[in-house]
C-alpha cells in the first residue's frame, strides 16, 4: 500500500536526533493525539528533541495518555509555542491535510513559518505545504498508517510500551473498535504488535469508553430525545443547543460518538449532528454515513468542511434553525447527487 519514494528521507529525519516539533489538527480526537503522542516517543527513544503542539486543547478523555502533560497548547501558550517553532529543525503535521485544520491564527503562523514540513496523514485530497507528504486515504487511521511507516523505515523497534498505548488509541477511536470499513487484516496485525509491546488494551478501552460522567450520559439521553428521523431519504440527524450543553456542564470530547447514534437506526444510510457552539458562532457539525453515500463531498459542497467518505465535519454561521433547515434543503434536492 505504502509506495517506496521517500521511504529513506523520512528514515533519515526520524534518525536524525534533531528538534522536532509535532501538530495534530485544532479540537485533536483520539487519532490526532494518539499520533503525535506516538511518534512524540518514538523520536525521544530515537534521540531527537521533540515537542507536541496542539492548536487547542485536547478533550478530557484522552487525558490519561502518556505524554499528553507535556503538550504545549498554542492557543493558551502563544509566546512558548511561537518561539518552540522558530527553534525546531522540522515540523511534523499528522492527522490533517490543509493547514486550515489548525484553525484561522495557527494556519496563519504556520503558513509564515519557514521550516521544512512532514505530513502523515488519512485525509482525502492532501494540500501541498509539504516538503515531504505520507498521505494515505486508504487508512482507517493516521496511527495506523504511522505504525506502517516505521515498519517501512524499520524502526518499529522504537515503539516501546507508552508509544503503543498512544499508536493503538487512534487506531481504536478511528476505527469505532474496529467495526468501520477500513480496518483491515493488517488493521489488526499492527495491533498484535502493539499488545505484544505490551499495551493494557483492555484498561485502554476502559479509559476511553468506560470513564463516562454522570453529565455526559444525561447529555446523550437529551441529544437522542432530539433525533429527528427523515424515513423517505434514509436520514436521521441529532441536535444540542448552546442552552442543553449548559444545563448538562458540557465539557470538550463530552459529545464525541454521540452522531454514531444517528447510524445505528435501521433503514438509515445517513446522519447528522449539530452543535450550536456560540462563542465561536458557528454550528458545528458532524457527518456520517454507510455504504457509498460521500458525506466528505456533501461537507465540502455546503459546510465549508471535509473529511472522509463516511465521517466528515463541517460547520455554518447561520443559527441553529436555518441550519437544519438549509441542511434538510440540500438532502431533499441533492442527496441522491452523493452516492458514488
Ligand atoms: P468529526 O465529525 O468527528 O468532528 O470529524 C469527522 C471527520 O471529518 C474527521 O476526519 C475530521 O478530520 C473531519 N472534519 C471534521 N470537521 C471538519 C472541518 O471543519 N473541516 C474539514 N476539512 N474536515 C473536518
Ligand atoms: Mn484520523
Amino acid at each position: 500500500m505504502i509506495n517506496e519514494n521517500n521511504i529513506e528521507e523520512l528514515k533519515d529525519i526520524l534518525t536524525s536526533k534533531k528538534k522536532i516539533a509535532i501538530i495534530p489538527h485544532r479540537n485533536p480526537d483520539g487519532d490526532a493525539i494518539g499520533s503525535t503522542l506516538g511518534l512524540y516517543h518514538v523520536l525521544k527513544n530515537l534521540g531527537s528533541e521533540a515537542y507536541v503542539i496542539s492548536p487547542n486543547d485536547f478533550p478530557h478523555f484522552l487525558a490519561w495518555m502518556p505524554g499528553s502533560e507535556g503538550i504545549v497548547i498554542f492557543e493558551n501558550n502563544r509566546k512558548e509555542a511561537q518561539k518552540l517553532l522558530q527553534s525546531v529543525d522540522y515540523v511534523f503535521t499528522l492527522d490533517f491535510n490543509v493547514l486550515l485544520r489548525t484553525g484561522d491564527e495557527m494556519e496563519y503562523y504556520l503558513s509564515n513559518l519557514i521550516k521544512p514540513f512532514v505530513m502523515i496523514d488519512h485525509h482525502q485530497m492532501p494540500g501541498d505545504y509539504a516538503t515531504l507528504t505520507y498521505s494515505y486515504p486508504e487508512f482507517g487511521s493516521t496511527c495506523e498508517l504511522l505504525y506502517t511507516l516505521l515498519e517501512k523505515t524499520q524502526l518499529t523497534q522504537y515503539v516501546d510500551q507508552k508509544a503503543a498505548t498512544c499508536i493503538y488509541t487512534g487506531i481504536v477511536t478511528d476505527s469505532g473498535s474496529f467495526r468501520f470499513p477500513k480496518t483491515t487484516a493488517h488493521t489488526h496485525r499492527v495491533v498484535a504488535d502493539l499488545i505484544d509491546k505490551k499495551i493494557e488494551n483492555p484498561t485502554i478501552h476502559n479509559s476511553l469508553f468506560d470513564n463516562s460522567t454522570y453529565n455526559r450520559l444525561l447529555l446523550l439521553g437529551r441529544a437522542l430525545q432530539n433525533m429527528v428521523i427523515l424515513p423517505e431519504l434514509n436520514t436521521s440527524y441529532i441536535y444540542l443547543t448552546d442552552q442543553e450543553l449548559k444545563e448538562y456542564k458540557h465539557e470538550k470530547g463530552d459529545s464525541e460518538g454521540f452522531v454514531n447514534y444517528g447510524l445505528s437506526i435501521k433503514g438509515i444510510d445517513f446522519t447528522a449532528f449539530f452543535i450550536e457552539r456560540k462563542e465561536e458562532g458557528i454550528i458545528k457539525i458532524s457527518l456520517r454515513s454507510q455504504g457509498n453515500f460521500d458525506v466528505n463531498k456533501l461537507a465540502r459542497a455546503y459546510f465549508e468542511g471535509g473529511g472522509h467518505v463516511n465521517a466528515a465535519g463541517g460547520k455554518s454561521t447561520k443559527s441553529l434553525e436555518e441550519t437544519i433547515a438549509y441542511f434538510k434543503e440540500i438532502i431533499s434536492k441533492h442527496k441522491n447527487e452523493f452516492y458514488d
